[in-house]
């Protein structure tokens, strides 16, 4: 995939590395359309998506280190264990072992995307490790070379190297920008108490679909894709689908009070994000979006209501 969004710091600074600390900002996503097909032999689905990075970040810096470290504060603290089962870690160490460097590096995570909550915030993580690593160690990888690394850490990961607007087939790591018109569309993000397991989601939509109560599978992304072209939000909000959906609404059944609140105070559409529990609100204006962000957040259908924006870019540093 090209550089949809410019490009990087000083190229000789990167193969140097970097002295002080690298800081790097990292989006959220939500999915456009998440088409579902069926169960592969390898234990995953075949992916139909289109990846949306929204203004919602988690924030990594990284510092020279004798060992490899994480401490974090934010969503997520307490909860999250800081070892070797944390995709920041993982991803440290995957890129040291591509690079052949040791993997010393200290990381601070400061986490606002909620945890398992279908907005890819550990694959956000581990992106954000992947560049904050490569500028401090002086590796000087390509996004292309870094999105390798990423799609063995998890299937939404290379998307978040990238950012903007992108369709992932594969398992959804396989990922290529989509030449959107330049527009920014207006979001809603209900965050809910507690998460949903994305496999459990998964295997959920299966035992749905095996016994026929499952609706009838999202079609092919064309419709998203005109509808992105054009800058009517209206299109877009016909447009939206997510596969998992159901699955989500099956395990967390007030969820389709919070779609239903969100539409009641005027979103154009309503939609869980990946394998939920957030949801995710089309609004016609960043002011409609504020409005239905106040309503939400007295409506008591969600923890917490916030507004977002898109596309914005993927893991950068500053
Ligand atoms: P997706 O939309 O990609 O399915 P999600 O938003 O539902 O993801 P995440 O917050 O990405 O869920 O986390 C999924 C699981 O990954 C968590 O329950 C946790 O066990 C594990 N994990 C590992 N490292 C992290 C991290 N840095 N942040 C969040 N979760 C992490």
């Amino acid at each position: 995939m090209t550089e949809a969004w410019g490009p990087d710091d000083d190229d000789d600074q990167q193969r140097r590395g970097a002295s002080g600390p690298v800081r790097v900002r990292v989006p959220a996503k939500v999915n456009l359309h998440l088409g579902v097909g069926p169960l592969r032999r390898d234990g995953y689905h075949e992916l139909n998506t289109v990846y949306h990075a929204i203004s919602i970040y988690d924030e990594l810096t990284a510092r020279r280190g004798d060992t490899l470290t994480l401490t974090m504060e934010g969503e997520g603290t307490g909860e999250l264990a800081l070892d070797d089962t944390n995709l920041a870690i993982r991803a440290a160490r995957a890129l040291a072992g591509y690079a052949g460097v040791p993997p010393h590096v200290r990381l601070h995570l400061r986490k606002q995307i909620p945890l398992a909550g279908g907005l890819a915030g550990g694959s956000a993580d581990a992106a954000a490790a992947l560049v904050a690593c490569d500028a401090l160690w002086g590796t000087g990888l390509s996004r292309d070379e870094l999105a390798g690394i990423a799609a063995d850490l998890g299937s939404d990961v290379p998307f978040l190297i990238y950012g903007g607007t992108a369709l992932g087939t594969g398992r959804g790591e396989a990922v290529s920008p989509v030449l959107a018109r330049a527009n920014s569309w207006h979001w809603v993000v209900a965050i809910a108490d507690g998460g949903l397991s994305t496999p459990a989601a998964y295997a959920e939509l299966d035992r749905l679909r095996e016994a026929g109560a499952a609706g009838p599978p999202l079609g092919s992304t064309d419709g998203l894709l005109a509808a992105l072209r054009q800058r009517d939000p209206r299109v877009l909000a016909a447009s939206l689908g997510n596969d998992l959906q159901d699955a989500a609404l099956a395990m967390r059944p007030s969820l389709a009070g919070t779609l239903k609140a969100g539409e009641a105070a005027g979103a154009l559409a309503s939609i869980v994000s990946g394998s939920g529990p957030t949801c995710v609100f089309l609004a016609a204006n960043a002011d409609d979006a504020d409005r239905i962000a106040a309503e939400l957040a007295t409506a008591g259908v969600c923890r917490q209501a916030r507004t977002a924006h898109g596309p914005v870019p993927g893991a950068r540093i500053g």
